[in-house]
């Protein structure tokens, strides 16, 4: 392809997006292929010769628009959104184009200096203590990673490998002998990861790529499924009982089933308590709801992270308008995780690197090179502001109260299991026969096996007709439906008409099982 077939290629492209754009909204949010449906569409062998652009752009057309989720379309209310903009595209377009993996500041100064700035912007417009930013005299400082899971998983290895050097030096035994490798690979087993029983899986899957345990921290609905300190501290008690050592924990802000907010306030007191608990590697996994860190409403929430924290991150792509990938990830000493990951062979030396001023992002993050990322965040935060950035949450946790007060005004029908929270509503449908005299439910949901399979039900017949799709979960035994409107196209229209889909179809079940 040369200039002018490029040039005439993309304008065809970005006609066809900006058409995708404006037609998502009219089509169905799930797609209705069968799987195995792309590869008789598709030759079995790669072309001999050269095909045309317009050839390649009508099989995006005709093969795979057929099979696309819409999580653009207002009426994705499933998992979590995953936002895109114009501008964020224009940020991958220039990141396509200049295709800089810069791994060390030298491999592209701009890549990794904008990135440490637009760090410290989003670090301001979260509200963040000044402990994370690159500029703090803690050494601190944000990267971005592809995703939450790889931030977690990267944590918890300069964790490990914080607390098996803490505790080898304290022996007495000396970096890169035999004894000191033999000492370090006997403290592994023995170490233990922590989250709570809502935790995102990552967790789990970041103890076992960093080769140590996992325990869990259970929750209870009376708590809104929020980690306490008393729970917290049972934990840790029984794994001194069993001879385990814990060395990092996740700590969630919004878990995935219901939004909860684990208690920093009590966790960071029970912490305090023993001098070995106060070592625990503290990360904060904020992936969804720490966008609404950027409303000052929410920002008191980060107030207690000035210390005891030792990192947090957010996805920017999930509900703050930057197209995936966009993790970012905040440490408060880049030390923690340089001393551990930083592996220098001869062919990645150089005099900035030796010099010890500039930032190599190779040696915060699992991969060696690197996708220009800064760049959409740049261009979103500079189209958008902090006015529009504050908006879009604002204008999502509003339309979400809407349908929550929509689901309580039908409390016949429906019961709010956990606090609603960051635009999520979480219910289920009651048992008829379980309702009070006053029609008013029990405080605290209990689990109900009626209720579950109608529920269920009233989930698989929604998402099957199609109109909008939403996720369930169970937790505490409940199975719940999850309605959460946070994609950027959503508008309160598009939550009413969720709700009048909800009601329709339990009333259809409930008609149906009384028949
Ligand atoms: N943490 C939480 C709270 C999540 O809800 C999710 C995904 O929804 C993740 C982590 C994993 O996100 P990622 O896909 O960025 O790894």
């Amino acid at each position: 392809m040369d200039r002018e077939q490029f040039k005439a290629a993309a304008h065809a492209a970005i006609d066809d997006i900006i058409d995708h754009f404006d037609t998502v909204p009219s089509k169905p949010v799930l797609s209705t292929v069968q799987p195995g449906y792309l590869r008789p569409l598709i030759p079995e062998n790669p072309p001999t010769e050269p095909e045309e652009w317009s050839q390649i752009q009508e099989d995006v057309d005709s093969k795979i628009k057929p099979g696309l989720t819409h999580w653009q379309s207002p009426n994705f209310m499933a998992f979590f959104p995953a936002g895109v903009t114009y501008p964020s595209i224009l940020g991958e377009m220039y990141s396509a184009a200049f295709n800089a993996p810069a791994f060390n500041w030298l491999c592209s100064p701009a890549c990794t200096e904008l990135e440490t700035i637009v760090m410290d912007w989003v670090a301001k417009a979260l509200g963040l203590p000044e402990c994370f930013l690159s500029t703090s005299p803690n050494g601190g400082g944000g990267v971005i990673q592809g995703s939450a899971s790889e931030s977690i998983a990267t944590m918890m290895v300069a964790a490990r490998e914080r607390r098996v050097r803490e505790r080898a030096l304290a022996e007495g035994l000396k970096e890169g002998t035999k004894e000191y490798e033999d000492r370090t690979m006997d403290l592994r087993p023995r170490l233990v990861a922590l989250g709570s029983e809502q935790v995102h899986s990552s967790t789990a899957k970041g103890a076992l790529i960093a080769g140590t345990r996992y325990r869990s921290i259970p929750t209870r609905l009376e708590d809104n499924m929020e980690m306490t300190g008393d729970a917290l501290r049972a934990v840790l008690e029984q794994c001194e009982k069993d001879g385990l050592e814990p060395y990092y924990m996740t700590m969630t802000m919004g878990t995935t089933s219901t939004c909860a907010v684990d208690r920093f306030a009590e966790v960071k007191a029970v912490l305090k308590e023993k001098e070995s608990w106060q070592r625990i590697w503290v990360h904060i996994d904020a992936a969804y709801a720490g966008a609404a860190l950027v409303a000052d409403e929410y920002q008191h929430i980060a107030k207690d992270w000035a210390e005891g924290i030792d990192s947090f991150e957010m996805n920017m792509h999930k509900w703050l308008l930057v197209n995936f990938d966009a993790g970012c990830c905040f440490v408060r000493n880049r030390l923690d995780l340089t001393t551990s990951l930083d592996i220098t062979p001869a062919y990645l030396r150089n005099p900035y690197s030796e010099m010890g001023t500039v930032i190599d992002y190779r040696n915060w993050q699992i991969s060696l090179g690197r996708r220009f990322r800064a760049l959409k965040i740049w261009f979103v935060m500079r189209s958008y502001g902090l006015v529009g950035l504050k908006n879009h949450i604002r204008k999502c946790v509003s339309i979400g109260e809407v349908f929550t007060d929509l689901v309580r005004s039908r409390s016949d029908l429906f019961e709010i299991v956990t606090k609603p929270a960051f635009a999520l509503t979480v219910l289920r449908v009651r048992n008829p026969k379980a309702v009070t005299a006053n029609g008013t439910a029990h405080t605290v949901a209990q689990p109900d096996e009626v209720s579950c399979d109608l529920t269920k039900e009233v989930y698989e017949k929604i998402n099957a007709a199609g109109e909008i799709f939403i996720t369930s979960s169970v937790i505490a035994g409940i199975y719940v439906i999850r309605v959460v409107g946070a994609s950027t196209t959503v508008e309160e229209k598009h939550l009413r008409r969720a709700f009048d889909i909800l009601v329709e179809t339990t009333e259809a079940v409930l008609k149906e099982k009384a028949e």
